[in-house]
Parts: C-alpha cells; sequence; structure tokens
C-alpha cells in the first residue's frame, strides 16, 4: 500500500495543474482501491460550496454541476464535521442527498474522507462501491493518508484562482496565498517568472560529428553571456554597493580565461558535445579551487559553477532575445537571485515574490533596500504557468493575491494612494525630535544591512546605527569576502554615518541564514551551529571580520561591536578574547584602532535570564525581538505551518522583555531594541512603556515610528504596557494596541 501511496502522491505534485492533479487522483486511487468510484470534490474558492471537481465512476456530465454547502449531504457532513465517513449503504444515511445527473444509485458503500488544510476543509475524497459493504480500516487509512498527503496541494489549489479557473466564486479578495512579510509595501503588477538556471550535473553525455559546429556554438555562448553580464553589472550600477556588483566582474574575467576555453575546446574536438564539454571543464577547475587550503580560494569554485550554469543555459536554450519585462515586474519564483534582480531595467521592478524564505532572506533584504515590498516563504508549489499574470503584493502582511478580482484591486489601489498621501505627511516629521508628549527623548537608530541602505536613511535625523547587519554583504555575494573587502564595506558604513556610533553585530550566519557557499546540513538549524557559536569555532572567518571591523574604525572611533545569539557567558567572554587579539595583531602592525565597546544579543532565552552576569563583560545589550519571540514560543519564525503562532505580541514575550529592559537598566548598561517590534507601531508603544532609551530599525519605519513617540505620553504608554501585560493572549494585545493608536490620532498606522 505504501509503495502505491508514494507513486499516487508523487504523480499528483508532478501534475500540470489542477485539473490533472485532480485526474490523477481519481483515476489512481480508484484502481489502488479497487473501488467502482473515486470523486473529488474542492471548495470552491470562498463559497461554501464543495464542487465536484473530477469523477471515475459516477457519470462525467455531473462535474462542476453537483454542489453541496458544509453540512450538505454526506460530502457536507465530512467536510463541517472533518471526519471521514464509512457507510454500506450510503442511501440509508438520513443526510443522503441524491442528484440523479450522477448516475449514482447503484452504488452503496461509500467511503468519504475529508482533505484538511490548516484548519480548513479544502476539499472531500469519496470512493464507491456497488457492493453493500462498509470499508475495512486499512482502506479507510489509506484513503485518509492520501487526503492528509494531498492537503497542501489542494488547499493552495482550493484558494488559488489561477487553477481552478472553473469554478465561480464571490467576489471580494480571491487567490490569496499567505506567506510571509518580506519588505514592506504594496504593488499591483504583473508576474514574470525568472527564467531558471540550468543545472550541469543533469547534462548527459553525447558524442558529435560536428566539432567545428559546437565550438563556434560554444564560443558564440561564452560571448553572450559576457554580454549579458556586462549589461546586468550596468543595470545595477547605483543600485547596489560596489562589492556585490563586484560578482559580475569576477564573472567576466573567468570568462575570459584561456583555460576555461581551451579545456571545453579540446573536450568538443575529442568528440563531445558542447555542454558535457562544460561540464567536465567547470568540475575540473571547480576542483582545483576547492583544494586550496585558503577557505576563501575554496568558496571561488561556486563562483566556477555559476558560470558553467550561465554558459550552459546559453547553449541548451539558445536565447538570444532579450527578455522584455512590463513595466510593474513583481519576479515570482523559488529563490530570486541578485542575478536575476539585476536583469530586470531599474524603475520597472516592483515587487519580489519567492516561495522559500523569510524576512531575513538575502532576496528579502535586497527588497527592502531597494524599497520595494516582497513576500516570502508561500510554500512549496508549482507557479510554472504563472507568468504574465496579475498579482497584488502585500509586503505588510506577507500575502498575495493572485489573478485579483476587480473588488481586491480597487481595495489594494487605495492602499496604495494611503500609502502615498502617508509619506508625503511623514516627511514633515524629518527634522522633529522623537520625544513624547511629556518631554522624553527616545534614541531612534537605524538597521542597516547593505550599503544601499545609507542612502535611503539621508536625512531621516536619526541618531545612530542600531544593528549593521553584516551577514549581507556576506549573504549578497557567491563568496566569502576577503578581509579587505570586509574593510572597505565596513569603513564606508563607519564614515557614512561618523561620528555618530555603528553598532556592527559580526557574522549571524547558519539557522535561517545560510551562506550558499558554506553549506550546512543540521536537523534542527536554529537551535544549532549559527551566530556566535559558528564564529567562534572558526577563527578563520572571525579574526579577519573582527580585523577588517577595528581597521574601519581607526580614526573614526564610532564602531561598537555587538555578537548575536550570546546564550552563556563564556561566548562573551571568548568573543571579547577574539577583538583582543585582532587588536593586538593590528596594534602590532602599527594600526590605531581604539578598543570599541561590546555587546551582546538579548535573543536566546538563557542571555535574557543573564542579564546581571552579562553585564559584568558587556557594555551594552541590544535585544532582538525576532529570535526572542521565536525562542520563547518555540515556533520557527520562517516556518508557515506555524506562523500563526509567531506572535511577538504574546503576552509571556511581552513580560519577559519588560523583564529583560529592567535589568539592563539596574545593571547601568544601556538596552536598545533592534527586532522587528521596534518598527512596529502598536508594538512601539510597549517599547516605550518599558522605557526602552532606543529604538532601531529599517529606515522605511523611522518616520512613522517617530509620530508614535510623538503622539503620546511616556505615561500613557506605561498604562499601555500594564494592561497589555496582563491580558491572556496576543490577538487581544494587538487589537488593544488598534485601538490605542487611533485614540493617539495614529490611525493610518494601523493598516501598515
Ligand atoms: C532579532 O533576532 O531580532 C534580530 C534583530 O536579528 P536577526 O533578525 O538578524 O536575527
Ligand atoms: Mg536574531
Amino acid at each position: 500500500m505504501l509503495a502505491k501511496l508514494q507513486q499516487i502522491v508523487q504523480r499528483v505534485n508532478a501534475a500540470a495543474d489542477l485539473q490533472d492533479a485532480l485526474e490523477i487522483i481519481v483515476h489512481r486511487v480508484k484502481s489502488a482501491m479497487e473501488a467502482d468510484v473515486c470523486s473529488v470534490y474542492v471548495r470552491a474558492r470562498d463559497t461554501a460550496q464543495y464542487v465536484l471537481m473530477a469523477t471515475d465512476g459516477l457519470n462525467p456530465g455531473a462535474v462542476g454541476k453537483i454542489r453541496m454547502a458544509p453540512g450538505e449531504g454526506i460530502v457536507g457532513l465530512v467536510a463541517a464535521r472533518q471526519e471521514p465517513v464509512n457507510l454500506a449503504d450510503a442511501a440509508e444515511h438520513p443526510g443522503y442527498r441524491h442528484f440523479p445527473e450522477t448516475g449514482e444509485q447503484r452504488f452503496s458503500g461509500f467511503l468519504a474522507v475529508p482533505i484538511v488544510h490548516f484548519r480548513q476543509s479544502v476539499g472531500v475524497l469519496v470512493v464507491q462501491q456497488e457492493t453493500k459493504r462498509m470499508f475495512a480500516e486499512d482502506e479507510v487509512a489509506f484513503l485518509v493518508t492520501i487526503g492528509a498527503q494531498l492537503a497542501a496541494t489542494l488547499g493552495f489549489a482550493a484558494l488559488g484562482r489561477v487553477i481552478a479557473p472553473d469554478v465561480p466564486g464571490p467576489s471580494g479578495p480571491i487567490g490569496l496565498i499567505q506567506g510571509l512579510p518580506g519588505a514592506p509595501g504594496v504593488t499591483i503588477g504583473t508576474i514574470v517568472l525568472p527564467s531558471p538556471l540550468a543545472e550541469l550535473d543533469a547534462v548527459a553525455d553525447r558524442a558529435t560529428d560536428g566539432a567545428a559546429q559546437e565550438e563556434a556554438r560554444f564560443r558564440r555562448a561564452i560571448r553572450e553571456t559576457q554580454q549579458e553580464l556586462r549589461a546586468s553589472a550596468d543595470r545595477m550600477e547605483g543600485r547596489l554597493s560596489d562589492e556585490t556588483r563586484a560578482i559580475f566582474d569576477v564573472y567576466i574575467l573567468i570568462l575570459g580565461q584561456d583555460d576555461l576555453l581551451e579545456g571545453v575546446v579540446a573536450r568538443i574536438r575529442r568528440g563531445s558535445w558542447a555542454p558535457a564539454a562544460l561540464r567536465d571543464t567547470i568540475a575540473e577547475y571547480a576542483r582545483m579551487f576547492e583544494e586550496s587550503e585558503d577557505p576563501y580560494v575554496r568558496a571561488r569554485a561556486e563562483d566556477i559553477r555559476a558560470i558553467g550554469r550561465r554558459i550552459l543555459l546559453r547553449l541548451v536554450s539558445d536565447v538570444t532575445a532579450v527578455r522584455q519585462y512590463p513595466s510593474d515586474t513583481v519576479l515570482l519564483g523559488d529563490e530570486v537571485s541578485l542575478a536575476r534582480v539585476a536583469d530586470v531595467p531599474p524603475g520597472q521592478l516592483r515587487g519580489i515574490v519567492c516561495l522559500r524564505g523569510s524576512v531575513v532572506s538575502h532576496t528579502a533584504v535586497l527588497a527592502h533596500g531597494l524599497g520595494i515590498p516582497a513576500v516570502m516563504g508561500l510554500g512549496p508549489r508549482n507557479v510554472t504557468a504563472l507568468d504574465g499574470h496579475p498579482i497584488i503584493v502585500d509586503g505588510y502582511r506577507g500575502r498575495v493575491f493572485i489573478d485579483p478580482l476587480p473588488a481586491a484591486v480597487r481595495a489594494y489601489r487605495r492602499v496604495v494612494q494611503h500609502e502615498g498621501q502617508l509619506s508625503a505627511r511623514l516627511a514633515g516629521l524629518r527634522d522633529l525630535e522623537a520625544k513624547t508628549s511629556d518631554d522624553v527623548h527616545v534614541g531612534l537608530g537605524l538597521n542597516v544591512s547593505l550599503l544601499t541602505d545609507i542612502d535611503v536613511a539621508a536625512n531621516l535625523g536619526i541618531d545612530e546605527v542600531g544593528l549593521y547587519r553584516s551577514e549581507f554583504p556576506f549573504m549578497a555575494r557567491e563568496t566569502f569576502p576577503m578581509e579587505q573587502e570586509q574593510y572597505e564595506t565596513y569603513r564606508k558604513v563607519l564614515q557614512a554615518f561618523a561620528p555618530k556610533p555603528v553598532t556592527m553585530r559580526t557574522l549571524d550566519i547558519g539557522g535561517d541564514k545560510p551562506l550558499s557557499y558554506f553549506p550546512t546540513t543540521e536537523e534542527n538549524p536554529s537551535l544549532g551551529w549559527r551566530g556566535i557559536r559558528l564564529t567562534l569555532d572558526r577563527p578563520d572567518i572571525f579574526l579577519p571580520q573582527l580585523r577588517a571591523m577595528l581597521r574601519a574604525s581607526a580614526g573614526l572611533n564610532n564602531l561598537r561591536i555587538l555578537f548575536p545569539m550570546i546564550g552563556q557567558i563564556d561566548e562573551i567572554k571568548a568573543a571579547r578574547r577574539a577583538v583582543d587579539r585582532a587588536r593586538g595583531e593590528l596594534l602590532e602592525e602599527g594600526c590605531e584602532c581604539a578598543p570599541p565597546p561590546i555587546g551582546a544579543m538579548v535573543e536566546v532565552p538563557s542571555a535574557l535570564l543573564s542579564i546581571p552576569a552579562l553585564s559584568r563583560h558587556v557594555d551594552f545589550f541590544s535585544v532582538g525581538t525576532n529570535d526572542l519571540a521565536q525562542y520563547l514560543l518555540a515556533v520557527d519564525r520562517n516556518n508557515p505551518n506555524v506562523a500563526r503562532l509567531y506572535d511577538p505580541l504574546d503576552p509571556a514575550v511581552i513580560r519577559a522583555l519588560y523583564g529583560a529592559i529592567r535589568d539592563a537598566r539596574r545593571c547601568g548598561r544601556p538596552v536598545s531594541v533592534c527586532g522587528e517590534m521596534a518598527a512596529d507601531p502598536g508594538a512601539a508603544i510597549l517599547l516605550l512603556g518599558m522605557g526602552v532609551p532606543m529604538l532601531s530599525m529599517s529606515a522605511s519605519a523611522i518616520l512613522r515610528i517617530k509620530w508614535v513617540i510623538r503622539s503620546l505620553s511616556s505615561q500613557r504608554a506605561k498604562q499601555v504596557l500594564n494592561r497589555a501585560m496582563r491580558m491572556e493572549g496576543g490577538d487581544a494585545v494587538r487589537a488593544m494596541l488598534d485601538e490605542e493608536l487611533k485614540r493617539a490620532g495614529l490611525r493610518e498606522l494601523v493598516l501598515t
């Protein structure tokens, strides 16, 4: 049975569209169970009706015509109760509804199971038998398992209009897919599926007897790839940092190397077709780099493979025409790489949607930097048919609407308009101080990820850089940056803000922030080798970074170093020692750099409960509410299955946070909050109530939060905090904060 089950699920997952998937289900399940009928009913988007969408055994003319509301007929009953029904003779059941057009009168035995996705019945799977008999336990188990395995596929289909086009639904925003917020903002645009990169390993061996022709084809592919890369690099001019754009230069350089060219040409002349000759030459080349002792040189192997994939794409697809992008392009893909973003002409990219990833994925950070909305983590689904379809991207709520109805488009046009008005209004706050109505000043810090954030931050009136996420320049590359390159990046950041302090966090990779060129496979990555744990174990990565930061601060003296994921006192001690060692080396080399203030992120519960002990080893604290909430609630912040449980407004999180702020204050250590809570207008009221002296956030949130601060008194914020800490759930806290924002005249901030 298990083998049959796996076969069915595999076939369904490979289906071209919903209808194909449903046909596969009914034929395969009927045959596997040796039943006389198998039918599937699918919930028609937002209508409460279950529609017969495919059948093997009933009259095919009934498809699309038989529909039942929840509770209506046996199918509706199964959907409403979310329990299987197994009957020897369906007609005897009091709920039975007879539909003559199905021709089902000759069937008696009836088994129906619900298909449940995120607590909703998205469909019902039915098998029928002529004989009057109950289905056996193992048959029920089989159908239940099939239903469970298909839930995610059908769940999307039932919600998505695109692949269920024949089922009419009511008006209202439909085709909704819930993902995770990536970058804030709302856009209405056109889906563009970036062309997939070809896989070298998938190339088959093949002989050629037209070597000259193959060679010419290969040389043309090289030329085209070089041209394409130059065009991409030009398009990124001014949009990304120099070090990120340098990737393109490296690629162009590699492409021009004789070894690569000659290696491929020699193989072609020996009788191989060009793709296999390329595959073997690239593998040989990459191996040479991998054998190096130096991790940075080793990491160059990934550059070689990336370039190989690009040439292969040219070779196998013969694409010569430059792709035309609509003026409102929304890139949709599994992951949308930097190179794909660079392909879109400036001003035409309106949004990014990824099936994988989260707000901390490098794609989301790119979107932040480019100031366009992004939605991440929609989950695995087949999107190949969606090129050119209209889409609404709601980066605030992490939602997209594919093929939206006019009503949804109208509603979102109003949101876009409202955003424009709000920005104009907020611009008036630029030069005003962030202080409450009872004169309490609150520092505003900026979260910086890429160099582009620096330009966006001009004139926002920030007090400091509260968090520089140093992993992002690493993530935007395809190999480790060397010390000198890191130095140049950090120097630009420190210089841009001097004399204001800049808090640079050391590399926080691992967990949900993997580096493609430094893969780690772990059962439970969030609890694994990440942040400070990883860097302490890898001095070859850690020390060059610390040296680069310290060198960059020479003469500016505005650097503060922050360590991520501190959970134990020993970690902070070891991290401090590493700073001392790096600084000692630099002093010996004649580089004068002042000892920087050292801080610990408070984002692991053990750190939260050890503030007094940690205080003896640090100069300041920075609370990372994103991770803190995930670890306190035991909810993976990037897992769509439990996304609704991830709530930084949970009163337990608020109480814990309050304790940490209070402890830090008692220990005389400055503390700031740099997680997303600081950028949330409602949550900011709570942080004001806790007396947090510094809130750090991305540039897009600064003026909104300044508006909140200026609209309330610190006394009022304390009262709101006390109420929140006594509440029973995050939803109640959110509702109360929304009311409070409205009361303070900040209604417009409730939406965003
Ligand atoms: C946090 O965890 O709140 C934080 C600021 O760090 P990051 O989101 O980069 O993990
Ligand atoms: Mg964190």
